[in-house]
């Protein structure tokens, strides 16, 4: 066997199938051992809170059937990885996604595992997932303690300290999403109130711009409205900004990142949103440790998810597994859908900390 045609059987035998389950869209594509999406694999479908549970099923499965019609001949699916909204029962494989009403506790990996019989499926928060993505081969290589946070329908995050992934017991540890704000009070599909989803979320900026005047609908919208310089469009970005900047900044005094790895499409709803968002830390003039980490683009929103697969329960060392060869009994694979930002995408902050102001 020539080493081209060994290389082709290896990447052939690693082949994962991720599932990104969120509140607007199921996405599913097939992912080599190096993180990168096989092209033409990838299918979507609509989720959204309007679906019944039905529904919701048939879209999953759907896209599945789609993506597994895209397997190459004599590929063997070492393993099918789902990354999920939250909340979920990771144990059981459980999942009660805030922003999808129809879905309860709903076993969401049973309903992948049936359709591939004899396959490992492993099911985690979309928030870890994302940040071992950018652990892996995204904005946080090189780090070992990193937050990931993903700002789009909602907000989620997680979290990686000392290298080990923070899941917590029931696997909903990095809901930054739904740490509070002080002096902010919107209501909070969670039940509490000033949380940062409740007020820096794309569909919840929109609300409050519209809530003061204006009359846009979508987040495109808002970003379009910002450009041109609309005034409460440019109220929206920075009140999201300073609402995601307190708590980053209290996720930092909590457990002292080196890195905060930023994405999902709301992110991207203007430049500025990065300058309030370091203006924030900045305001805890006396903890230099706190204003040190830096952020960065993330993969999510550009890498949509990454889906982990393995044969087994999934907890402490898996980013060993990670870093490590490939094995035919733990895998990880993420899901890659276009491009990772390229470097001056990058947002760092100067910071008076000799160490965080290395170049990223
Ligand atoms: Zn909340």
């Amino acid at each position: 066997m020539s080493i081209g045609t060994f290389r082709r059987y290896a990447v052939l035998m690693t082949i994962a199938l991720a599932v990104d389950f969120g509140g607007t869209k199921v996405e599913t594509a097939l992912v080599d051992h190096t993180g990168s999406l096989i092209p033409g694999t990838r299918f979507r479908q609509t989720t959204g809170p309007q679906k019944t549970e039905t529904e919701l099923a048939q879209s999953v499965t759907t896209s599945i059937e789609q993506t597994l019609a895209t397997l190459p001949a004599g590929a063997e699916l070492l393993g099918a990885g789902i990354g999920t909204a939250g909340p979920i029962n990771e144990a059981d494989g459980l999942v009660s996604p805030l922003n999808v009403q129809a879905w309860r506790a709903y076993p969401l990996r049973d309903l992948v595992a049936a359709q591939l019989p004899g396959v490992p499926v492993t099911l985690r928060m979309d928030g870890l997932c994302i940040t071992l993505a950018d652990h892996w081969v995204g904005a946080a290589r090189g780090y070992n303690n990193v937050m990931g946070m993903v700002v789009s329908t909602g907000i989620g995050g997680g979290l990686i300290l000392h290298g080990n992934t923070v899941s917590g017991p029931t696997g909903n540890a990095g809901h930054i999403g739904h740490v509070e704000v002080a002096g902010f009070d919107d209501p909070c599909a969670c039940g509490g109130s000033g949380c940062v989803e409740a007020i820096a979320s794309g569909p919840n900026s929109v609300k409050w711009a519209r809530n003061q005047g204006w009359d846009g609908n979508t987040g495109e919208e808002l970003s379009a409205s910002h450009r041109s310089g609309d005034p409460v469009a440019v109220r929206a970005v920075e009140r999201a900004g300073r609402a995601i900047g307190h708590a980053i900044a209290s996720a930092t005094a909590l457990v002292d990142l080196e890195l905060v790895a930023i994405g999902g499409g709301f992110s991207h709803v203007a430049p500025e949103l990065f300058d309030h968002i370091r203006a924030t830390i900045a305001e805890r003039t006396e903890f230099t440790f706190a204003r040190s980490p830096r952020r960065r683009r993330g993969l999510s929103g550009h890498w949509r998810a990454a889906s982990l697969a393995n044969s087994s329960s999934m907890n402490f060392g898996l980013l060993k597994a990670i870093a490590g060869p490939i094995q035919a009994a733990v895998t990880t694979m993420i899901m890659t859908i276009e491009t990772v930002h390229p470097p001056e995408m990058s947002c760092r902050i100067p910071t008076s900390s000799g160490t965080a102001a290395a170049t990223a």
